[in-house]
């Protein structure tokens, strides 16, 4: 028998060993990460079917929009698990991130095309905004809460959308430097239009805004400016917070 090639035999079978050991702790936990990933792409694609295109939202854009944008990270990590279901949730400062169906409805009602320039007025968690720039549009939006600006600031840059603009401030006040737009979408509820938006808004383009009493129903509103003047159709009820308005120094 030969020994000395069994040793060396041996010493390969340590090497390789200690180098599978080393692969496997310091390896990234791959298939905890994949599975949660998987999960929570399957939980989208339910809610896609079940919420969105049941309800009649059949914009591709917008469909593949919501397919892409990982909801669950635009809310408070405690309710991840909760992120696709059909409801608002809180985000904290009082706010919520608005229910997807809402989000769909608004976003394929809005008609926006690729590269257009959209106002959006109440940030919040930013998925609004997120869905819009993942349908192609350059998203300026504005919300009133300093602390909820820069959350979703910096959310939306660490997901890759950073074209799009977050400013702290009075959305009501619209984006003047910016404007005119083509479409603006307003996420909180105004008990009239605000002319600033209405003259920011570009001829022939749609503002999508909820209508109505604070803290009660509100209707939403397809508000398109024509050469003619301003044409509206509602698109039924809904609950939104309030726009508030206050002092506020910008950035
Ligand atoms: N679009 C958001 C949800 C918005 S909730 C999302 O996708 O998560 C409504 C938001 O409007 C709240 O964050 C609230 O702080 C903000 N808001 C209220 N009044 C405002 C104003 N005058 N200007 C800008 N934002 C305002």
């Amino acid at each position: 028998m030969n020994f000395g090639s069994v040793g060396k035999w041996a010493k390969w079978a340590v090497v390789i060993l200690l180098v599978l050991l080393l692969f496997f702790l310091f390896s990234p936990p791959l298939q905890e990460l994949s599975w949660e990933e998987t999960s929570f792409s399957s939980l989208r694609e339910k809610m896609i079917k079940e919420q969105i295109e049941a309800r009649g939202v059949s914009d591709s854009w917008v469909i593949e929009a919501l397919r892409q944008v990982p909801r669950h990270l635009f809310v408070p990590e405690n309710l991840r698990s909760q992120a696709y279901q059909d409801r608002p949730l809180p985000i904290g400062f009082g706010q919520t991130i608005s229910q997807p169906y809402i989000v769909a409805l608004m976003s394929e009602s809005l008609g926006a095309k690729l590269g257009d320039k959209v106002l959006e007025v109440g940030t919040g968690s930013g998925y609004q905004a997120a869905i819009l720039a993942e349908m192609g549009c350059q998203v300026y939006s504005v919300e009133i809460v300093p602390e909820l600006a820069d959350l979703a600031r910096g959310r939306l840059s660490e997901l890759g959308y950073d074209t799009v603009k977050v400013r702290a401030g009075d959305g009501y006040l619209g984006w003047e430097e910016a404007a005119p737009f083509d479409g603006i979408i307003v996420t909180c509820a105004v008990d009239h239009i605000p002319p600033p938006l209405l003259r920011q808004l570009k001829e022939g383009s749609r503002m999508v805004i909820p209508v109505g009493p604070p803290w009660s129903i509100q209707t939403l509103w397809v508000v398109e400016k024509t050469d003619e003047g301003v044409v509206s159709h509602s698109l039924g009820e809904v609950r939104f917070v309030p726009l508030v308005r206050q002092e506020f120094s910008p950035e």
